[in-house]
């Protein structure tokens, strides 16, 4: 390592730490630069190992352990001004903290995708030429040059300086008279100052909001009287108008000067979503999804930061933008599991806005019809504010839900007759059906009639779909693609038959059932290319499509007036699912899907296909509802000392080597067990519920403390350790703190 030089010339020494773009898990010292200042915030040049990196600079002068001489040099500061402040820098170290994350892909993580590499911040403002003498004060020297006198003469006019466009449509191409102004040092290219208005989205007079009903008003009320940080569970049944509640009070927040966070699941934030509040909010407003470009983005999070969007509605990265005026924050559909980054760094955004909010020092709402039992307790222990809306807003009254008992019961590819003739009577008096199934392709398996071949991955422990439009089978879990064979790859046999049945397949049994009745498929296929589900599903609202068959796509916040009925074909995997959140997932997502059923004025019926209709979690949903079933759900929980009762991680590791895994989980658990004082629970390590992905083989080592502070203090230490162990260096492995899912 080089000695840091000590010319008694050099500016006294700054100590710079610093995050950097590669995985080291903490942050490193480097000395300032070797001209010119340094600020927390700034994206810098660091020599490491053999070549440089970009890295972020968090603090500025904290003592260091390492030798001043030893310190390397920062080589070169990329950006003039900050892109990240200190409270910005202070909640992404928290959470990275928290997470056990590394700092320097958390930090990363958190800018837009340009600013991840070297590139400068993005500059859009037009170009143009600035005057740096008046026309009069150089007169003499431009005697014998009119065009250049023209030039400077207008250019003088414009302190801010002209664009080339304008200065074309004034005096033609003066391309000449200004080159040779430059050289003289009379005029200079500048950049012009433009607003960002291109990502701002503004009513020039937006809807007037509905009254609220009682409900809505007392929530409103409740809120908007809390001072400070208050964290607030929305609790409304689907279609109870928590979005107008929202509305409402994302408008006081802005009227007092203040930024609004709206955070939504991805597929939560449909162009219907976005209109909506594009015509409500009076205010400029910048929306952040990972389906905008880099300079979208990039110009969206711009906004935010420098305060000119008011109000930002985004998916889970976007709780890490910089919003100076923060005074409120939204978490909508607070449940969803894709609120969950769920790799790379690995946290939960609804938790982060909760800090977030506190750290700002103001209101955070989490609303939801189907609240997780996470946030319900903390709601019931006091620590959230609890509040309802028990109704439907407007005239909509709840759906029914009838139990299809299937069992015993001949399906026509998972139609049960009792289905099948309610649609009908539906679609007589023309209603819209929504059939749910979460299960794309054709059929999840195709097998060999005569020898009993199954089309199993041969990367995965899993079978691979038949895909019949693309005559392609598909496994959804690595993406291995192969032509569909037409004989049996082991006895020849063309016998080769379809099990069982995915959207496609229900698709087409329709189709030849209700004959040129229009009808659309919405799932990640059929809505491969950009744009095409906000068609399908902006078509469905009109009521274009007499059927809407789709997966999880469907099941979420959108508003279908026309649907009647919703089927449900198949619940039962989430009955007995191997997670122990299954079931909460099974009632969040059934519960949802009826909410899609007679959300206008006419009324709604939800027929479920189960072959346990007496399924005491189902049951005690249906006839008691969500609250109920989490109530019980909760008890069941405290009983076996799982989450929220008792607070949990989960280290994973995979390898191409069949036992690489397990043996590092197991020197893991050692290590962690040495540091772990007895409350703290380990179980495993143990296979991964599909052992074998995309030819890794995989396992799995969970953490449980009774309290957050017991298992950070295991895991403080413990990250370092596993870092230090010679297995963690030859397989991929990963730590996950409130873990969602099990793999
Ligand atoms: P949620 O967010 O709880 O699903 P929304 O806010 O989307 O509910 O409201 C559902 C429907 O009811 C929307 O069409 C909305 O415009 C309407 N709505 C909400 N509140 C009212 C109200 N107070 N009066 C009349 N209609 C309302
Ligand atoms: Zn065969
Ligand atoms: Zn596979």
């Amino acid at each position: 390592m080089p000695a840091a030089s000590t010319d008694p010339s050099d500016p006294p020494v700054v100590v710079a730490r610093v995050a950097v773009a590669a995985p080291l898990g903490e942050l490193l010292d480097y000395l300032g630069p070797a001209s010119g200042e340094i600020s927390p915030g700034q994206r810098v040049l660091v020599p490491l190992g053999r070549g440089r990196r970009l890295g972020m600079v968090v603090a500025v002068n904290q003592p260091t352990s390492v030798p001043v001489a030893r310190l390397k040099r920062i080589t070169a500061v990329l950006d003039t001004t900050p892109l990240l402040r200190a409270q910005d820098l202070s909640f992404l170290l928290w959470a990275t903290d928290y997470y056990r994350g590394d700092p320097g892909e958390a930090l990363f993580g958190a800018l837009p995708g340009r600013l991840r590499r070297a590139h400068p911040p993005l500059d859009d403002r037009p170009l143009g030429w600035r005057a740096l003498t008046p026309a009069t004060a150089v007169q003499p020297h431009l005697a014998r040059a009119p065009r250049q006198r023209e030039v400077l003469a207008l250019l003088s006019t414009a302190p801010q300086g002209l664009t080339d466009a304008a200065l074309h449509t004034a005096l033609g191409d003066c391309t000449s008279p200004l080159r040779a102004l430059a050289k003289r040092g009379f005029v200079q290219r500048c950049r012009l100052q433009v607003s960002t208005a291109t990502v701002l989205t503004q009513h020039p007079q937006p809807d007037p909001p509905p009254a609220l009903n009682r409900h809505q008003a007392d929530a409103e009320a409740a809120i908007a009287a809390g001072e400070g940080f208050g964290c607030f569970l929305l609790d409304g049944v689907t279609g109870s108008g928590k979005t107008e509640v929202y509305l409402r009070l994302i408008a006081r927040t802005l009227g007092a000067g203040q930024q609004v966070l709206v955070l939504v699941p991805e597929i939560g934030l449909t162009p219907q979503l976005r209109e909506r509040f594009a015509r409500r909010v009076p205010a400029p407003m910048a929306v952040l999804h990972s389906a905008l470009s880099e300079t979208e983005r990039e110009r969206a999070w711009r906004a935010a930061a420098a305060g000119q969007a008011r109000l930002l509605l985004g998916t889970r990265s976007a709780v890490f933008t910089p919003l100076p005026d923060l005074g409120l924050v939204i978490v909508d559909e607070e449940h969803d599991l894709s609120l969950k980054q769920q790799e790379g760094f690995r946290y939960s955004a609804r938790d982060l806005a909760v800090r977030r909010a506190q750290q700002a020092g103001c209101t955070v709402v989490l609303g939801s019809a189907t609240p997780a039992l996470e946030t319900l307790h903390n709601a019931r222990s006091g620590r959230y504010r609890h509040l309802r809306l028990p109704e439907r807003a407007g005239n909509a009254a709840a759906p029914e839900i009838l139990l299809a008992d299937i069992r015993a019961q001949p399906l026509q590819t998972g139609l049960s007759h009792a289905l099948l003739t309610r649609m009908e009577q539906e679609i007589d008096a023309g209603n819209q059906v929504l059939l749910f199934l979460n299960r794309r392709g054709f059929s999840p398996v195709l097998t060999c009639h005569d020898c009993g071949w199954v089309s199993e991955c041969a990367h995965c422990d899993a079978r691979m779909t038949l895909h019949r439009d693309r005559a392609l089978l598909v496994c959804h879990h690595c993406g291995l693609e192969q032509a569909r064979p037409v004989q049996c790859p082991y006895c020849q046999s063309p016998d080769l038959r379809p099990l069982g049945q995915g959207t496609e397949r229900v698709e087409d049994t329709l189709r030849q059932r209700f004959p040129g009745l229009p009808l659309a498929r919405i799932d990640r296929d059929s809505t491969r290319r950009r744009g095409e589900l906000e068609r399908l599903l902006t078509a469905a609202a009109r009521g274009e499509h007499r059927i809407l068959l789709g997966t999880q796509m469907l099941a979420k916040g959108h508003h279908l007036p026309g649907v009647t009925l919703v089927g449900v074909l198949d619940l039962d995997h989430g009955l007995y699912g191997s997670d122990f959140r299954a079931t909460e997932r099974m009632a969040q997502l059934l519960v949802q899907v009826a909410g899609r059923a007679g959300r206008a004025q006419r009324p709604g019926t939800v027929m479920v296909q189960t072959r346990h209709p007496q399924h005491p979690m189902l049951q005690r949903l249906l006839r008691a509802g969500y609250g109920a079933f989490a109530t019980a759900a909760l008890a069941e929980r405290k009983e076996a000392n799982l989450p929220p009762f008792s607070h949990q991680a989960m280290l994973r590791a995979d390898s191409p080597q069949a036992q690489a895994a397990l043996d590092f989980l197991t020197q893991a658990l050692a290590t962690a067990r040495a540091l772990a004082p007895a409350q703290v629970e380990f179980w495993g390590p143990a296979p991964a519920q599909m052992e074998r992905r995309a030819g890794r083989v995989r396992a799995q080592l969970l953490l449980q403390a009774p309290t957050r502070s017991l298992l950070q203090g295991v895991l403080a230490p413990l990250l370092p350790a596993l870092r230090g162990l010679k297995a963690s260096r030859d397989l991929r492995w990963s730590m996950d703190v409130d873990p969602q899912e099990s793999l």
